[in-house]
């Protein structure tokens, strides 16, 4: 293991000395979800925003005001990185940090998740960071369904410009809303699902913000991490 990783590892909390099993896949699921990731997004419902380019979502986006969030943001975040990524991940909400820059999973959660995909072997810059909202909730508290309602048009409108391989769904908040499900997360781990209306897996794992409150969980986050991998496929 060369060094950078072995750090990376060590920041996520995890020994490197343990040995432990690889997530038990079963092979035609991992086959299947690999093949059928390809497969196109299904047509928008209500909501969407169908034929937009990315800079014509991406002035949509910035001018919304479809619901009361405009009225509070600094300003919209609407998504960073490779926009031909094989790896989308999609967390809650922009937080403070993120109201204030305009980019998602930035400060110390950002941090994090940075250090959690470099030690997979994945830089930042190789996938594509969304929310399922794009402006910031008043004092981070949950979205509300009529937020989320107005708001995930333009994320299916990003996975569809995208077409991931995969979607790393970063938390409770997000795994429901992207899942259409109140199962519980531990529930969710450990198992592809797919967006719906589409062949794109979604592996849920913890939200960063949260595995820093919680830093004995990491060792979980990193099993989901190489759950991901195995799901989407080998890294180019
Ligand atoms: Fe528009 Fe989404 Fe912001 Fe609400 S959260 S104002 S729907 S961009």
């Amino acid at each position: 293991m060369d060094v950078s990783r072995q750090r990376y590892l060590q920041a996520m909390g995890v020994q490197t000395w343990t040995c432990r099993r690889a997530p038990q896949v079963r092979s035609s699921q991992a086959e299947g979800s690999a093949t059928s990731a390809l497969a196109r997004v299904a047509a928008p419902g209500p909501g969407a925003h169908p034929g937009l380019d990315w800079g014509a979502l991406q002035q949509r986006v910035a001018g919304c005001t479809a619901c009361p969030l405009h009225a509070t943001r600094t300003q919209t975040v609407f998504g960073v990185g490779d926009r031909q990524a094989r790896w989308m991940v999609v967390g809650e909400a922009p937080g403070a940090d993120e109201d204030r820059q305009g980019e998602p999973f930035v400060g110390r959660a950002g941090q994090l998740l940075n250090a959690m995909l470099a030690a997979l072997g994945l830089a930042r810059e190789q996938i594509y960071i969304a929310n399922i909202l794009k402006c910031r909730p008043p004092g981070n508290r949950d979205p509300e369904p009529e937020e989320v309602a107005a708001c995930e048009g333009y994320l299916r409108r990003q996975i569809e410009l995208v077409q991931p391989r995969l979607i790393v769904a970063v938390g409770r908040i997000a795994a429901h809303n992207l899942l259409k499900t109140d199962l519980s997360l531990a529930r969710m781990r450990g198992r592809p699902h797919k967006y719906p209306e589409t062949e794109i897996p979604v592996v849920v794992t913890y939200h960063p913000a949260y595995l820093l409150r919680n830093p004995v969980e990491k060792r979980k986050a990193w099993e989901d991490l190489r759950f991901a991998l195995k799901v989407a496929g080998p890294l180019p």
